[in-house]
């Protein structure tokens, strides 16, 4: 069998930013300065260093990044009173709320609070609800840098069967609809699915959601599967045995390297097509 094709994503990563920066350039000849607001509500060590990689990416850029952090005993109410607040602002394009909050918080109410304008991350209904019907503007991050990767290496994904193992709001389940809309034939698994091994062993395109360290092992992978490794645990370590895996695999993103940098080359990608998208409107 030929070597596997290790997808490197800071690569994939690096494509989309200098993109991005062009288009940055552009809107400051306009006056115009992109920005992206991320709220952390506690103090997750994990989601304070998300955030904080979030925010220097921005920088980075030349976009803006306006980060609160919001004590752990914040109300729903409070937090809405936040996002309300950065719905109003003029100079805010995307917001983004680092997932979890504390478990007191309403997280979904929160979520639906956030302008579908400035939903970055795809995560109101309606925002979630337009990509999964193949128009949303602003897909969630992690699966649209998933899509990215396999664009980028120009992996076929139409008439592929894919093995989606996952189905939060965030990840699993939108993943698995920007496959169906390239014509992918999609198994969704999750807690409750019997015989997990059987249908990963079937997938041509495996995407690992699960949030459990080297779960996906060797002898569950059809020899030439394409394998997309979302997790990202303690100690850097992905959902995929990557150990096990690669020799089977045709193609597999590392953890560390793989899809992370390109869900935070999303993210600034898709602050910097809201701050486009605005000044278009704008100019109407
Ligand atoms: P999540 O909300 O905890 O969802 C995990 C999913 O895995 C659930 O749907 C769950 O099924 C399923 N699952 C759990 N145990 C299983 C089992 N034994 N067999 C089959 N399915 C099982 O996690 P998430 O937010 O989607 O994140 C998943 C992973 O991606 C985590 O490692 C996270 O750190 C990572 N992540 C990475 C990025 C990035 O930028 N790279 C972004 C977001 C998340 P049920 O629905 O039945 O409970």
């Amino acid at each position: 069998m030929d070597q596997p094709l290790i997808l490197d994503g800071l690569r994939v990563a690096e494509d989309i930013k200098r993109k991005v920066k062009e288009k940055v350039a552009g809107l400051k000849e306009k006056g115009i300065v992109p920005c992206l607001a991320t709220i952390l509500v506690g103090d997750d060590p994990s989601s304070a260093t998300y955030v904080r990689m979030k925010g220097n990416a921005c920088r980075k850029l030349g976009i803006e990044s306006i980060r609160i952090h919001l004590p752990k005993e914040t109300t729903t109410e409070e937090l809405l009173a936040t996002i309300h607040e950065l719905n109003d602002r003029d100079d805010v394009h995307g917001i983004l709320l680092q997932h979890p909050v504390p478990s007191h918080i309403d997280e979904r109410k929160a979520f639906e609070a956030i302008h579908i304008d400035k939903d970055v991350d795809g995560v109101t209904s309606l925002g979630y609800g337009q990509s999964a019907f193949g128009f949303g503007l602003y897909p969630s991050c992690t699966p649209a840098a998933i899509l990215s990767i396999m664009d980028y290496y120009q992996l076929p994904i139409a008439g592929k069967h894919a093995v989606v193992i996952g189905r939060s709001p965030i990840l699993g389940k939108p993943v698995s609809q920007l496959l169906l809309n390239r014509n992918a034939t999609v198994t969704i698994c999750h807690s409750y699915t019997q015989n997990l091994e059987h249908h990963v062993k079937q997938a041509d395109i495996v995407v690992a959601a699960v949030g459990k360290p080297r779960f996906v092992q060797g002898d569950w992978i059809k020899p030439g599967a394409v394998i997309l490794d979302a997790g990202y645990n303690k100690g850097n370590i992905g959902d995929v045995d990557y150990d096990a895996c690669v020799a089977k695999s045709g193609a597999i993103t590392p953890v560390p390297g793989g899809v992370g940098p390109v869900t935070i080359a999303t993210l600034v990608k898709h602050t910097v097509e809201a701050a486009e998208r605005k000044a278009t409107l704008q100019a109407q």
